[in-house]
């Protein structure tokens, strides 16, 4: 029979070259094009030479894949790249995806990995502390993603308002449940809305006011004109930093609003609620400590591998009450006091340690190491502002985190213009940068996701942005 295994010192030559290939590019990534112009077709080719209809050398394999990684796909782990939240995976984290492929403990039941699970219950632990729940109170679990944490939200709020939602779905519904967000939220509520059977149209986007944060008087009239309506308001989602511009919806005040309606209030900090490792920071999450649920995506902020969010909840009975199932096959519920059963209290099933990825940087460079990084990429942010001024570009948002939404009066953010530069930049290979409308004019959006971008790094951007602006005056000067 084929060996699955690869003999002794077959896995030591192969670990030694992926180890050499991949060291290269985490030691050297300075050096490799943050992004380039792909060709479809080759593309599509490369990722079909190996048909499967014969053996083949398993160190060629592998050398291939890493190489077509390296070659098609853009960088986040790169210093330049100022993109959507992708960070660059820190060590620790990246030994941790490994370890967990190795020993692939099963999450699924506790009693088959008591170990992993009382990790993962001890991180959700810490963290609910650190966004100030009561320590009693704590609840929540690991996701692949913040879409997944944002679905159990929903989840979580339906259950809360509807008790027999479990049993009777969207049939028991007697009246229709709203949403409410702002327009600037996550698009992962509507998706969540949609998965759910609730529809897109369950979801009510408030408008934004200049500083693009949830409109609350607008909230407000909202909720009682769909109660009038005959609607029944069920939850709020306030985002704490949203994915375009970074602003802050006012928790404290929509925690109040909340409060009065009996909604479920859910706070989306899947990017932002990195801050709360930071003491100075903490004060923009002012009143998520009073939220039944949090989003916190882990591979943004905190720099570890993708697949890694967390799901806070102060509703110690809502996890449970939502995912609870009895089968014949798994093994018997222990106390619930004691221990949790992750198929019970989630959406997925058999799943990998993913709070492996959290608890190794943690332990090893424990929160203060955190917070020191994160406080640098707040200060890069500050850095990159004062560049741009400099400059002579103009900044469009007025976010506290490290995104920096701006435009220049030379093209006056021409929709169409701002896209091109961007698109430049991006295929330039030094840095990748997004588009994102403020308030209906296109503004080039850079994000400090990388713990490794230097002051360096921003003069060196900063330059490359006024070299395309330049190179298009000169071009619009001769057309
Ligand atoms: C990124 C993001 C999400 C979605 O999270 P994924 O991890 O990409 O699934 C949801 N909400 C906000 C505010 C985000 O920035």
């Amino acid at each position: 029979m084929i060996n699955f295994n690869h003999t002794i010192q077959e896995r030591k030559d192969l670990l030694g070259k992926v180890h050499q290939a991949l060291e290269h590019f985490y030691a050297e990534t300075k050096k490799y094009p943050v992004a380039k112009e792909w060709n479809i077709g080759e593309v599509k080719d490369y990722a079909r030479q190996f048909p499967f209809d014969k053996k083949e050398d398993s160190t060629d394999v592998v050398l291939k894949v890493i190489k077509g990684l390296e070659k098609y796909a853009v960088h986040s782990s790169h210093p330049g790249y100022m993109g959507l939240f992708n960070p660059r995976a820190n060590f620790p984290s990246i030994l941790a995806d490994f370890i967990s492929a190795v020993l692939n403990p099963q999450l699924a039941a506790w009693s088959h990995s008591p170990y992993a699970n009382e990790i993962e219950r001890f991180v959700i632990q810490e963290f609910g502390k650190k966004f100030r729940y009561d320590s009693d109170s704590i609840d929540g679990t690991f996701c692949a993603g913040g879409a997944e944490s944002n679905l159990t939200s929903v989840l979580a709020a339906l259950n809360f308002y509807f008790p027999d939602f479990a049993k009777d779905g969207v049939f028991g519904l007697s009246k229709k449940p709203i949403i409410y967000c702002s327009t600037e939220s996550h698009h992962s509520i509507a998706k969540a809305a949609k998965i759910t059977g609730l529809g897109n149209d369950a979801v009510v986007s408030i408008p934004v006011g200049e500083n693009l944060e949830m409109d609350i008087q607008l909230l407000k009239q909202q909720i009682e004109k769909d109660l009038e309506s005959g609607f029944q308001p069920m939850m709020i989602v306030a985002t704490a930093g949203t994915t375009g511009a970074g602003a802050i919806d006012n928790l404290e005040e929509i925690s109040v609003i909340a409060k009065q309606n009996n909604l479920w209030f859910h706070v989306d900090a899947a990017y932002g609620g990195g801050v709360v490792v930071a003491s100075q920071f903490l004060k923009w999450m002012k009143g998520i400590e009073k939220s039944d649920s949090i989003t916190i995506d882990l591979h943004k902020w905190f720099s570890v591998p993708m697949g890694t969010s967390l799901f806070l909840t102060s509703n110690k009975k809502i996890l449970h009450q939502t995912f609870k199932i009895s089968t014949n096959y798994m093994p018997e519920d222990g106390d619930p006091n004691k221990i949790i059963d992750p198929y019970i209290h989630s959406i997925q099933w058999s799943r990998r340690f993913i709070g492996l990825k959290i608890y190794l940087p943690l332990a090893v460079f424990g929160w203060k190491g955190y917070e020191e990084v994160i406080t640098h990429q707040v200060e890069m942010g500050n850095v990159l502002r004062g560049l741009l001024k400099e400059n002579g570009w103009q900044i469009d948002n007025d976010s506290l985190l490290p995104i920096v939404c701006f435009s220049h009066s030379d093209f006056k953010n021409d929709n169409a213009f701002v896209k091109k530069i961007a698109e430049e930049i991006s295929v330039s290979g030094r840095a990748w940068i997004s588009v994102y409308p403020i308030h209906g004019k296109n503004t080039l959006r850079a994000c400090i996701t990388n713990y490794n971008t230097t002051k360096e790094d921003l003069k060196d951007f900063v330059q490359l942005l006024n070299t395309y602006k330049e190179k298009y005056n000169h071009a619009f000067e001769c057309s």
